[in-house]
């Protein structure tokens, strides 16, 4: 048998685990609660044991297990394998949480966050395969983002290298939670995008949002689908906002393709063709030439996957 890596996304409600193979290929999956309220040792404990449930499941000898990777939703210290805090899980205080799994288990563990696990999966096994050289952006309720240059993941002094969400776009825009304003996730985002359209809706404009009790932007892309001047307006907004941060990105890092994932990207074609003319439009001819936008292949398995990626990429 040829050696396995388990992967672990760990959320605010649930957590994703994967067994994968040396090629990223998912033997099997499981999706646990976090059970956040019950603290960082009960949700520790509980990593612990889902992972030797699922070798159980897959018939995996532990020791046949050749590490584990964690992707967090936190601010961590990745080097020294540190949780420094994890505030959706009511983390407040420093967990050396590699090193608790480590004691646990025996095998090597390494952490990344949750954004960049995700970039790396798809940059391994998804839709960054056949070139070394990708930008993740993920559109859901916030803007996340990673960075994978010469196949590795780029972290930056502290890991927040790649947070391209908070890149800013209108000083003078609406507050974001990272205490900036304007930043792409204010307009880009889910979020951002269904404020936008309840700003046009206060302000008196005619829309057929309206009348939708709980607007998304599924009904945000319909709507511009039927013309409605809101949605269009809207629309066009979030993708000039992250044409403009890829023309940014571009000019820094060029990269060889630009993939979009996350909720919004549900939208597929509706947003892909626009962003690719507005991003054309903004780039300067050398820093576009032969760049791809292209969709996250994924979905929510791309955590655990390029969580187990962070030890088994390149080994066999
Ligand atoms: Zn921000």
């Amino acid at each position: 048998m040829g050696k396995r890596w388990i992967g672990i996304d760990l959320g605010g409600t649930s957590m994703k685990l994967g067994m994968v193979d040396h090629k990223g290929k998912t033997l099997m999956e499981m999706e646990k609660p976090t059970l956040a309220e019950e603290g960082a040792d009960s949700v520790i404990g509980r990593i612990i044991s889902h992972a030797r449930e699922l070798a159980e499941a897959t018939e995996t000898r532990w020791e046949d297990v050749a590490g584990v990777g964690v992707g967090l939703p936190g601010f961590l210290d990745i080097k020294n394998g540190v949780v420094k805090h994890m505030t959706n899980l009511g983390w407040n205080d420093e967990v050396p949480i590699r090193a608790r799994l480590e004691e646990a288990w025996g095998i090597p563990v390494k952490i990344d966050n949750d954004a960049n696990v995700a970039a790396l999966g798809e940059a391994w096994c998804g839709a960054g395969v056949g070139v070394d050289d990708v930008v993740c952006i993920t559109l859901g309720t916030g803007v996340g983002g990673g960075l994978i240059f010469d196949g590795q993941l780029i972290h930056g002094q502290y890991g927040f290298a790649g947070e391209v969400g908070h890149m800013t776009i209108d000083p003078q825009g609406h507050p974001c939670n990272c205490g900036m304003r304007g930043c792409l996730e204010t307009i880009s985002s889910a979020t951002g995008m269904v404020r936008l359209a309840k700003e046009a809706i206060a302000s008196g404009r005619k829309t057929v949002l309206a009348d939708v009790p709980s607007i998304n932007t599924k009904e945000i892309f319909a709507a511009a689908a039927a013309q409605d001047e809101v949605a269009l307006h809207v629309k066009e907004k979030a993708i000039d906002a992250l044409a403009q941060a890829m023309s940014t990105l571009s000019v820094l890092l060029n990269p060889a393709r630009f993939i979009i994932g996350g909720g919004v990207s549900h939208a597929g074609d509706a947003l892909i063709q626009p962003l690719r003319e507005a991003y054309a439009k903004r780039t300067q001819r050398n820093a576009r030439q032969g760049v791809e936008i292209v969709l996250a292949q994924l979905g929510n398995r791309a955590g655990y996957i390029g969580a187990a990626g962070l030890l088994a990429r390149g080994k066999k």
